[in-house]
């Protein structure tokens, strides 16, 4: 019998199963202590459980928690942990230090239905969602997760599409009885998926990142299909209608292309589209991969291009590259390799 994990349930998930085994009520916040603030490995280490409870909870359960298969690390200090999930599946997920912050760009699917022209996960297809235990394993399983400031879900796969397992992941990660993050310390990115994006932005304080890419429908369908189903223009009309000006933050990430999508015109349409919104654009150099006829603007375009936009009162940045040297980069994150070498 395959037992199933207790890392990634909830609070109410944990009373319902000390419920079904006749265990008292206060278990579950016990349980829910051991494993996300005290970060035990096994149910024998839950020690303020009676003996009795913790082989009744051995017989279903395990905690779940698996270290990463392995570790690569860039020049500039990025670490790339890969991880198994699923069945002989792997994702990756990326260590990020920066002064006084720590990073972590966290994966929520194997792969990634969203097929972007310009992204190795996309590349790769789409193999299976992550359950929010394996969501909640890469963050307490590096050994720099006591050290961690802040969580991205920008990693692989599209977070939206898998809101059962990343909202209760959140959940998780923000409640007093979980992790008790700020949601201020974590950003989902989305491609835009909108009924996933109304729950989040209803549900969730924690922060938001549209990938935008280009303000004309036609260029941005071309190299993100997502774009059929949601637009962009009407998606920034249904941000329109929510508050960013207080806390939760949004941005929109605006990858650059050579040719492509970085001239004048393109600064003066995406300046038009967002006017009067509060968010914040980060522009993000271009990580080439194999096969795709793209290259990134260079610096002296990404600079007049995020000018352009700061004048127009929009707060732009260009966001650092990272870990490019160890295919760590936004974009570049890909497990095929790690599979083949497993199916060998
Ligand atoms: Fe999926 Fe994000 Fe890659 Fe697009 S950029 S294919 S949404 S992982």
């Amino acid at each position: 019998m395959t037992q199933d994990t207790l890392l990634g349930k909830t609070l109410n998930e944990l009373t319902d199963i000390v419920k079904l085994l006749g265990l008292p009520g206060f278990t579950s916040k016990q349980i829910c202590d051991w494993l996300y603030q005290k970060r035990v490995t096994s149910i024998d280490e839950m020690t303020n459980l009676s003996l009795k409870a913790r082989n009744q909870l051995k017989e279903k359960y395990i905690v779940g928690r698996s270290t990463p298969v392995s570790a690569q690390k860039s020049q500039d200090g990025t670490i790339k942990y890969l991880f198994g999930a699923n069945e002989n599946q792997f994702i990756e997920s990326v260590y990020i230090p920066d002064k006084e912050r720590a990073t972590l760009c966290v994966s929520s699917q194997v792969g990634c239905k969203m097929n972007c022209l310009f992204c190795m996960t996309g590349k790769q297809g789409f193999s299976g969602n992550l359950t929010s235990g394996e969501i909640i394993n890469q963050i307490e399983s590096i050994p720099e997760s006591e050290s961690l400031t802040n969580l991205v879900f920008m990693g692989m796969g599209e977070p939206l599409d898998n809101t059962e397992n990343v909202f209760k992941a959140l959940e998780i990660l923000t409640a007093t009885w979980g992790f008790a993050w700020s949601p201020k310390r974590i950003t989902v990115s989305s491609s835009g998926l909108k009924k996933g994006l109304l729950r989040f932005l209803e549900e969730s304080q924690c922060h938001v990142a549209i990938s935008l890419h280009s303000p004309f429908p036609d260029e941005r369908l071309s190299i993100m299909p997502a774009e059929k189903a949601f637009p962009i223009k009407e998606l920034v009309e249904m941000l329109r209608q929510y508050d960013f000006s207080k806390q939760r933050r949004l941005s929109f990430e605006y990858i650059m292309f050579k040719d492509f999508n970085d001239s004048p015109r393109h600064a003066n349409a995406l300046a038009q589209l967002l006017k009067g919104l509060d968010c914040r654009i980060n522009l993000i150099r271009f990580h080439a991969i194999p096969g795709i006829n793209l290259n990134s603007s260079d610096e002296k375009r990404m600079f007049e291009f995020r000018d352009f936009l700061t004048k127009s009162g929009l707060h732009t940045t260009i966001r650092a590259s990272r870990g490019e040297d160890i295919f760590a980069a936004c974009g570049m994150l890909s497990t095929e390799e790690s599979k083949k070498k497993a199916d060998e």
